[in-house]
């Protein structure tokens, strides 16, 4: 059993070796000094374990419900076109754009990461509900100190509006 923390030191190559892969000056990652794990196996491992994770909970509950809040302005272009990843954002400080679309498995929760947030616009706000096995291509955002265990579920796909429903609106 792993009793610590693997570390991968970060070092830069002083001499190329012999077949020239690595050349003097680039950084690499050396193995865990503990016990000489390979960083990339241990990327490709966590890796595996989040797609294994996420199809288990996509086996588990396909039909759990999502949640996106989403400003009143912006209800004809959902009704139109959906949600679509790369709108600007209301969730980031910068209204930089996301290339995903996420949703929260409570309406409560969704809000946090959203509306409630103090750049946020006030007004008022609609609230999307969808299914986890309506969304493409869902990515599951693990968080250990949910009750459900997730964090967010995010999307790079378009979610169209045939399959996102209109819960109601709320006042920011
Ligand atoms: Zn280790």
């Amino acid at each position: 059993m792993i009793d610590h923390e693997c570390t991968y030191p970060e070092v830069e190559i002083e001499e190329a070796d012999e077949d020239n892969n690595l050349k003097a000056g680039m950084k690499v990652l050396i193995p865990c000094r503990e016990c000489g794990a390979n960083p990339l196996e241990n990327m490709e491992l966590l890796a595996m374990y989040l797609k294994e994770s996420q199809k288990a909970v996509l086996q588990l509950e396909p039909e759990r419900l999502l949640f996106h809040w989403s400003p009143v302005a912006r209800r004809k272009q959902i009704n139109r076109y959906g949600l679509r990843p790369g709108m600007r954002v209301t969730t980031t400080s910068y209204g930089k754009k996301t290339p995903y679309v996420c949703f929260a498995d409570s309406p409560s929760w969704a809000w946090a990461l959203s509306g409630r947030m103090p750049w946020a616009p006030s007004g008022e706000w609609d609230l999307w509900q969808t299914y986890l096995n309506l969304i493409e291509e869902p990515v599951v955002l693990p968080a250990e100190d949910r009750p459900s265990g997730i964090y967010e579920v995010r999307t790079e796909s378009r979610v169209y509006k045939s399959k996102l429903w209109l819960v109601g609106s709320r006042t920011k």
